[in-house]
């Protein structure tokens, strides 16, 4: 039997959708811990945390769960008494629903725990008046492969943000996206070393692939600089000058009280 609701914090949608607006030619990929939960004979599910995770393949329909991520994560959400309920992906420029690759993976996904569910988070999708519309849904497979909507609720807490959600997003995602690129350089510059160790005139391809190579990383670099993190050195800034505002009117009613 289908989920009957799926329940996300607020912190973990708004890591997911900061995650997907970061790439906008590239999928997004992560899986999402939490809890499952039985109420009067349905299912439910509860998402807590949200595990960003490094893509090996970023072309569209492409980025997969390796068994090493899953297992890795499994073992992470097991050391806080939670379980991988599920994965969430980004749809950057296309609708929202998801593709027969992604229903596929989710029937597979599911085979672990018939409780598992897919979020897809669709972004830089125009509508016909061509306002850029984000969706979401929540998703999982039927028997016959077909796509089972799952009601999303969002929910929100207090305090808004953990140290554990600020740290993912001030810190793993600037630092997965940077490894990223880097390990996609060295990728493609050592496959150029390999094909040319056998052949003798081979010095000036090597240097024009490496160049060719270099560019691409610094102008993907670039587009990282000035679309993630430079925002969120902006975003830690005003918000630091926003708590001291808020600690300056405290001491100030504060002391307003006290002098009374
Ligand atoms: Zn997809």
């Amino acid at each position: 039997m289908a989920l009957s609701a799926v329940h996300v914090s607020a912190e973990v949608h708004m890591l997911c959708l900061s995650y997907s607006l970061c790439t906008e030619k590239e999928e997004t990929l992560a899986l999402l811990l939490g809890t499952y939960y039985e109420e009067n004979g349905k299912d439910f599910a509860n998402v807590d945390r949200c595990l960003i995770l490094t893509r090996k393949d970023k072309r569209k329909d492409r980025v997969e769960i390796s068994d090493e991520q899953l297992s890795n994560a499994i073992e992470e959400a097991e050391a806080t008494g939670t379980k991988v309920v599920g994965w969430s992906h980004s749809h950057p420029h296309i609708t929202v629903f998801p593709s027969h690759v992604d229903l596929n993976t989710q029937r597979s996904m599911q085979l672990l725990d018939n409780r598992f569910f897919g979020l897809i988070f669709s972004c830089f999708n125009t509508d016909s008046t061509l306002a850029e519309r984000i969706q979401v849904t929540c998703f999982q497979a039927g028997s016959d492969g077909s796509r089972i909507s799952i009601p999303l609720l969002i929910m929100p807490r207090d305090p808004f943000i953990t140290q554990q959600t600020l740290t993912q997003l001030v810190e793993k995602l600037p630092t997965t996206l940077l490894r990223e690129e880097r390990e996609a350089y060295d990728r493609c510059t050592s496959m150029h070393h390999e094909h040319d160790d056998d052949d003798t005139h081979a010095g000036a391809d090597e240097i024009i692939a490496a160049s060719f190579h270099g560019g691409l990383l610094v102008r993907s670099l670039a587009l990282l600089l000035d679309r993630l993190i430079s925002p969120l050195v902006q975003f830690c800034v005003d918000r630091h000058e926003r708590n001291l505002k808020e600690i300056q009117t405290l001491k100030e009613s504060s002391n307003e009280e006290s002098s009374c």
